[in-house]
C-alpha cells in the first residue's frame, strides 16, 4: 500500500465514520424522543393516580400525602382568586347563580337570566 492509497483509505474511512456517527446521532435522538414520550406517559399516569387519590382519599389521615393534598387545595384556591382578578380587570363579574362572566353593569345574567341587581338602584 503506497502513501497516496493510505491517505485515500483514511479519507474514505473518515467519511464512513462521519456517516455512521450521523446515523448514530439520529438514532439516539429518535431513541431519546421515544424515552421522553414514555416519560410523559409515566408523568401523565402519575398525575392521574394523584388526582384519583386526591379526589377519593385526601381526607384520610396520611400526613405525608395530606400535606401534598393541602398544597393542591391551596393552589386551586389561588387559581380561583387569580381568575376572579382577571374577570375584574376585564370589567366583568361572575353570576352568583351560574358563575358565568357577566358585565358589571348588567342587570340580568345573559346565561341563566338571574337577576344581578335591583332595577332601580338607589344612587
Ligand atoms: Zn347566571
Amino acid at each position: 500500500m503506497d502513501f497516496f492509497q493510505k491517505i485515500g483509505n483514511t479519507l474514505s474511512n473518515t467519511g464512513k465514520d462521519i456517516a455512521e456517527k450521523t446515523k448514530k446521532l439520529s438514532d439516539t435522538s429518535k431513541l431519546n424522543s421515544e424515552i421522553s414520550k414514555q416519560q410523559n406517559t409515566i408523568n401523565q399516569v402519575y398525575s392521574q393516580i394523584g388526582k384519583i387519590y386526591f379526589e377519593k382519599y385526601s381526607n384520610l389521615d396520611c400526613s405525608e400525602l395530606k400535606e401534598l393534598c393541602t398544597s393542591i387545595t391551596e393552589a386551586n384556591t389561588k387559581i380561583e382568586e387569580l381568575k376572579k382578578e382577571i374577570t375584574q380587570i376585564k370589567g366583568l363579574t361572575n353570576c352568583p347563580n351560574c358563575n358565568a362572566e357577566v358585565s358589571t353593569s348588567a342587570t340580568f345574567c345573559g346565561s341563566c337570566g338571574n337577576k344581578l341587581k335591583e332595577e332601580n338602584p338607589t344612587v
